[in-house]
């Protein structure tokens, strides 16, 4: 196992009622709360009812800042950056799915810079850690899909230079997650799809990776992986069942806090060609990484005999392939396969095409650009790579 630090203080309220207890931690800190949310969903599915009632008697001020867009903006960070300086505010709250939570990210990272410094090309492009004291964060979760929740990263779009950038520091990490499944009871058919090809995809993206030692980390890895295909499978029989709704929560938010990466490699290339994808043609995150995660694997699962391995041991133990009298390649190949039969099954786009994203040659260009050196664990996925991965997307 490699040498790692393991650091999650998010404190978790896990289950019906919990945004009760936005009340006591809204009373713990000093001045305003801003409230950070989406397009309206949150007042149709009782979030925002139970965190204004929370806040009223918590006896807070409240500043709202609605109207953040699914792959959230610049802009959007921008104007809740000047409301946190203009009110004073001592608590940032985001209602909703990883959209909110990760631009009151941003609002709490772009609130805490120097005011001679710029948020987008001094900490995005380059990654340069935020500084500590940023305004305490605390989230009221409405999708079960990015783990943004109990998590350090967050992902923003500057739609001006057609960038979408990951960008993970420690300071970013919230202090609180409400995670009340009855919230999920509204999410449309297609949402909960992307929610969990988000979550899986995280999840391959920490264990299709080296080393192949005798690490918890990747074993906890299967565990979450066929417990994700189950609550899936189950929230597609009944979407109104609050206990797959219960499982598929806790599912996404283990899938990235950390704890199955440790001891080893990550390999982010799937997320990195997304994220061009959707910087230019702003579609859903899940489908994005529907299309290019099945194209990802088949471009390395024979990287190298250890690659291999990995890949049969997850298409054994995860798609429940039988191993008998099969070489390690044929059941990486029937594993691959499996995955791409059941997303097609729960109705995922597989194409850009589908996805309704052109493929002329300029435009595949102009992704793998963005990708750029993608990174990668079995394979070191460069530019090239990318450009050719994203080919194999086209139809
Ligand atoms: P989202 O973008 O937050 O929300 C997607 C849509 O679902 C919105 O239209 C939203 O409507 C609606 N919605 C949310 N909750 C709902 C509910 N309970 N009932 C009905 N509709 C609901 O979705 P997400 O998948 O959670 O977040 C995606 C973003 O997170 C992307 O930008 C992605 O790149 C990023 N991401 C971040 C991380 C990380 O580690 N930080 C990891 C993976 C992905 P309203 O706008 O009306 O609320
Ligand atoms: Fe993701």
């Amino acid at each position: 196992m490699q040498n790692f630090i393991f650091h999650n203080p998010v404190k978790i309220y896990f289950g019906k009622g919990q945004a009760a207890h936005v009340a006591d931690e809204a009373a713990a800190v000093r001045g305003p709360v801003l409230l950070v949310y989406g397009g309206g969903s949150i007042k149709r599915n009782g979030a925002y009812d139970d965190v204004m009632a929370a806040l009223r008697r918590a006896g807070s001020t409240v500043v709202e800042l609605p109207g953040v867009t699914p792959n959230p903006r610049l802009d959007k960070v921008v104007e809740g950056v000047r409301l946190v300086r203009e009110h004073g505010v001592g608590l940032i709250l985001a209602v909703g799915g990883g959209s909110a939570i990760d631009c009151a990210k941003f609002i709490a990272l772009g609130a805490g810079i120097g005011e001679d410094e710029d948020l987008w090309d001094d900490y995005v492009e380059t990654g340069r850690p935020a500084p500590e004291g940023l305004v305490p964060l605390g989230v009221v979760l409405t999708t079960a899909a990015t783990g943004s929740e109990m998590g350090d990263a967050a992902v923003l779009t500057n739609p001006e230079r057609n960038r979408k950038l990951g960008y993970v520091s420690f300071p970013l990490t919230p202090r609180f997650s409400v995670l009340d499944p009855s919230y999920l009871l509204t999410l449309p058919d297609e949402q909960t799809t992307y929610g969990f090809v988000d979550m899986f995809c995280h999840t391959c993206e920490q264990y299709l990776s080296l080393p192949d030692d005798d690490n918890l980390s990747d074993e906890m890895a299967e565990a979450i992986q066929r417990h994700i295909l189950r609550s899936w499978r189950a929230c597609r029989r009944d979407p109104r069942d609050y206990e797959a709704r219960s499982n598929a929560m806790w599912d996404s938010t283990l899938a990235l806090n950390r704890v199955i990466s440790r001891g080893k490699d990550e390999d982010w290339v799937t997320h990195g060609i997304e994220h061009a994808i959707s910087a230019y043609f702003d579609i859903p995150h899940g489908a994005g990484l529907a299309i290019v995660h099945p194209h990802w694997m088949r471009y390395v699962y024979d990287a190298s005999p250890e690659a291999t391995a990995r890949f049969a041991r997850w298409a054994v133990n995860v798609w429940g392939v039988d191993a008998t009298g099969k070489s390690a390649r044929v059941l990486a190949q029937e594993g691959i396969e499996r995955y791409v039969d059941f997303l097609r099954r729960v109705g995922a786009p597989l194409t850009l095409a589908e996805a309704g994203v052109p493929s002329d040659p300029a435009t595949l260009d102009a992704l793998a650009d963005h990708a750029g050196e993608a990174g990668g664990s079995y394979r070191r996925i460069t530019r090239d790579d990318a450009r050719a991965i994203l080919a194999s997307c086209v139809e």
